[in-house]
């Protein structure tokens, strides 16, 4: 679905990705682990071009985005494109960004109505369906500062579902939840990665990583030090970098 390659991401001197391939096929889960400023959440952002990079090549689908413009002018040449993949690649973050004004349900319903202009009752029916899928059906009605922190982030989950993405993209979904919270998250994750959702995840829970990804990148200083199936990659880590990491991480 999504393809980066040799991708380089600058802040004015500041080298964050220097050279990054990143490779998420359909219906597989890539996790994405590194310490604090290896580049992860950039990463995440520059694929669904939150961000602009400055060299490199991503593709969604097979098909390339085009860039026009230098330096800081420098922009996807489509904007429909833009949309178009932004949408497909839908981002959940790590502290859960629901409208505090509007309920569960319109907060689900927002996006596929107002950005894809999609019928509002076949929308409501899908956001009803994604919210119990998620456990929280009956939360439709309430307030988002009426709910749990795990409920809070199973919303913003149901939320990207209903804009019916080909990709979810997670950037630490668990990090800001108390351990017992994190559970129910990470149960909503296994659950989507047993579907065969195509997913890119950010996480420092190694846990997760090891049980839900067909593949691990551990990104060190903007580069990848070293990647591979979860059972390898966390059982025989090559890396010394990686082996201090796992070390410190439990
Ligand atoms: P964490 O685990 O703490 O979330 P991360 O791996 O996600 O870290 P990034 O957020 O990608 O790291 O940041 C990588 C580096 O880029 C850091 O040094 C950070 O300070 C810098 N950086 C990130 N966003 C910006 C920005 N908008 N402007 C300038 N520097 C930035
Ligand atoms: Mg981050």
């Amino acid at each position: 679905v999504i393809e980066i390659r040799d991708l380089h991401k600058s802040y004015g001197a500041l080298e964050v990705l220097k050279g990054v391939d990143l490779v998420a096929p359909r219906g597989h889960v890539v996790s994405l682990i590194g310490s604090s400023g290896s580049g992860k959440s950039t990463l995440l952002r520059c694929a669904n071009l939150l961000e602009e990079s400055q060299q490199g090549d991503i593709r969604f689908e097979g098909e390339p985005i085009k860039w026009k413009g230098h330096g800081l002018n420098r922009h996807p040449a489509d904007r429909a494109q833009v949309t178009r993949i932004r949408t497909n690649l839908s981002m959940v973050f790590q502290q859960f960004n629901l409208w505090s004004h509007m309920t569960i349900l319109q907060n689900v319903m927002e996006a596929p109505v107002t950005v894809l202009g999609r019928d509002k009752a076949e929308v409501e029916e899908k956001a009803r369906e994604y919210l119990a899928k998620v456990g929280i059906g009956d939360k439709c009605d309430v307030w988002p500062a009426q709910l749990s922190g795990g409920q809070q982030q199973r919303a913003a989950i149901a939320r990207a579902l209903c804009m019916e993405p080909k990709a979810l993209l997670f950037d630490e979904p668990t990090s800001a939840l108390d351990p017992e919270l994190e559970q129910e998250v990470v149960k909503v994750i296994k659950d989507l990665a047993a579907e065969g959702r195509t997913m890119i995840i950010v996480t420092h829970d190694m846990r997760m990583a090891h049980d839900v990804s067909d593949h691990v990148v551990f990104l060190h200083q903007g580069l990848i030090e070293e990647e591979g199936a979860p059972a390898e990659l966390f059982g025989n880590p090559k890396s010394e970098r990686l082996k201090q990491f796992l070390s410190h991480s439990q």
